[in-house]
């Protein structure tokens, strides 16, 4: 990028780094160095900068902690063994978040102030994308609204900030679903297809009884018949039946359209894997699971990459699949993204972009 933005720079005196050790951190709990900021009033974005991270101070009137206007992003950034530091697909972020944006009555952000926020606080903090196997800088932009005023309405003002996580492995134990059939996550109409806040609210209660029954996540299904499979935690699902990748179709918009989903079902594509995107009945799930046609099912999202589902638990018994090895699809198409995204193989679709 060319002309960037003006953006302040307020560089920390006391870099926190020497805190961290690479070979321990667990995801979300560690944060960089800086943050970026900038406020939207009287229509525009202003008073950009970069700032050491820190707290915020804030009136307890600001309208997102009581109607909800709040929306984030998540992606990653990974050192190459050249040094360079590469995001990921980035653009697929910036328009999802402003996807989210438009949904919950809040202002778009111009793609220029997305794109230099974000390069410009990856590039001062670059130092926090640990090269180490298993490392990257988790990234997360979040816009909330912040009229000082109680009464629902349209907040016209909005902070958006960006800042960093170093994480390292994901725990990958194969995780227990369970297909959840009383309460739903969202439905048609809804905002199934946004990271706005509500989304994970709503789906805590739901996944702590579950919890309480031995599981790690639930499977959510359709909020009107309980018979479609949608997603699962914060990541999409995925099938293998008959050599066919099979996941639930975005049509509807009740499913988080995941970048891993659709980086995933390129790749099965590349690799001449037939690939169906549809509507999927737990019962056919249930059916194949039974016939031992199921041959793998594993979660998609940023923070895991893919988490293969080692049971399902549905109606009060649990059918167990059939374990991930070396050569399942989950297992090597996990090990050929982490390789796209440290650049360790050719970008044939133009995914990696160096910062
Ligand atoms: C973020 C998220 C995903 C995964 O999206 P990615 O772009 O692959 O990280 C899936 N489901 C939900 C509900 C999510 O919030």
């Amino acid at each position: 990028m060319t002309d960037t933005l003006n953006i302040e720079v307020t560089e920390t005196k006391h870099s926190r780094i020497g805190e961290v050790n690479p070979e321990n951190m667990p995801f979300g709990k560690y944060f960089s160095d800086h943050m970026f900021i900038a406020d939207y009033r009287d229509g525009e974005w202003t008073d950009l900068r970069i700032v050491p991270y820190g707290s915020l101070s804030m009136s307890p009137a600001i309208s997102a902690l009581h109607y909800g206007q709040s929306i984030f992003e998540g992606m990653k950034a990974h050192k190459s063994g050249r040094g360079e530091v590469l995001l990921f697909r980035p653009l697929e972020n910036f328009r999802r978040f402003n996807s989210s944006a438009e949904r919950m009555c809040m202002p778009a952000v111009p793609e220029k102030i997305f794109m230099d926020a974000l390069i410009q606080l990856v590039r001062l903090d670059s130092k926090w994308v640990f090269p180490n196997d298993g490392c990257s800088l988790y990234i997360r932009p979040v816009m909330f609204a912040t009229d000082e005023f109680i009464g629902v309405r349209e907040s016209s003002t909005y902070r958006l900030i960006i800042f960093t996580c170093p994480v390292g492995f994901y725990y990958k134990e194969p995780v227990k679903v369970l297909i959840e059939t009383k309460y739903a996550r969202a439905f048609e109409g809804g905002i199934g297809f946004t990271k706005a806040a509500a989304n994970y609210g709503i789906s805590l209660y739901p996944t702590r009884l579950a919890r309480e029954k031995g599981y790690h996540q639930i499977i959510w299904t359709d909020a009107k018949e309980h018979k479609y499979i949608e997603e699962s935690g914060v990541m999409n699902v995925m099938f293998v039946i008959n050599n066919t990748l099979i996941t639930p179709s975005l049509a509807g918009k009740t499913i988080l359209p995941g970048k891993t989903r659709d980086t995933i079902i390129a790749i099965a594509k590349d690799w001449n894997m037939k690939v169906e995107e549809r509507k999927i009945s737990v019962s056919e799930i249930m059916e194949a699971l039974q016939q031992q046609k199921l041959q793998e099912a594993f979660g998609a999202g940023t923070a895991a990459t893919v988490a293969p589902i080692a049971v399902i638990g549905y109606n009060g018994k649990d059918y167990i699949l059939p374990p991930a090895t070396e050569n399942s699809f989950s297992q090597r198409v996990a090990k050929h993204l982490t390789r796209v995204r440290k650049g360790e193989e050719a970008d044939i679709h133009n995914w990696v972009f160096k910062v």
